[in-house]
């Protein structure tokens, strides 16, 4: 029988929840904006967040805008895979598209932090993979968060402080990349998320492929 791409059965295999933790600044953003451009089978989370917005955001593409009242509700409601509170505010990831996601077997990519990959482990194990960027260095980072502009003096010396409560966190993530050249550290990424694809545990029970190379009496 032939088949097209899109229903071709070497394409069955579980779908990756694909964590990318760093202190603001590490150039997560970028990288996770140049991977979902570069990688359609990938989809981005867009987290609820109590934090105001910042200028150039918008309201349902970068986060889900909520008060403290929705976010309760959707605490209340179990609408949440995880959240926590960073910052100063409440962040959370919806957990109707990761369901519907993971249904189809697609990808899809987190931009959270320990605190949230943490509580992630034990209901997707078996589709989480956690990479963690590093700057590569602390002066690095400081220019980074200056140069975008967004935050006060005030604000900056926090997000350093935290910088480094987040960076004590790397151990627990599976892969730990420096972010010194984007366009390297992309392709680190990338080569990633194409062997976690392959491992044999996303396929096992899923691939009709083999079954159809084997023959039913295997
Ligand atoms: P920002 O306010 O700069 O957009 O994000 C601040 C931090 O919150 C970042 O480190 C980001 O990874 C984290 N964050 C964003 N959304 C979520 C979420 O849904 N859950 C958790 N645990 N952290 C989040």
């Amino acid at each position: 029988m032939e088949l097209d791409d899109a229903d071709h059965p070497t394409r069955r295999r579980r779908g990756l929840l694909i964590v990318l933790s760093s202190p603001s600044g590490a150039g997560k953003t970028t990288i996770s904006r140049m991977l979902m451009e570069s990688d359609r089978d990938i989809t981005m989370s867009i987290s609820a967040t109590t934090r105001p917005k910042r200028p150039g955001e918008t309201d349902d593409v970068d986060y889900h805008f909520v008060d403290d009242a929705e976010f309760d509700r959707m605490i209340r409601d179990n609408e949440f895979v995880e959240w926590a509170h960073v910052f100063g505010y409440r962040y959370g990831t919806p957990k109707a598209p990761v369901k519907r996601a993971l249904r189809r077997g697609r990808d899809i990519l987190f931009d959270i932090d320990w605190q949230g990959a943490r509580q992630l482990v034990p209901d997707f194990k078996e589709h989480l993979v956690t990479i963690f960027l590093l700057p590569p260095s602390m002066e690095e980072l400081e220019r980074r968060l200056r140069a975008r502009g967004t935050d006060s003096d005030e604000v900056i010396v926090d997000r350093m402080r935290r910088a480094t409560d987040e960076i004590n966190h790397w151990a627990e993530y599976e892969y730990v990349l420096v972010n010194r050249d984007t366009d390297e550290c992309l392709t680190q990424v990338r080569s990633i998320v194409e062997a976690e694809r392959l491992r044999q545990a996303r396929h096992a029970e899923l691939d009709p492929f083999v079954r159809q190379l084997i023959g039913p009496a295997h």
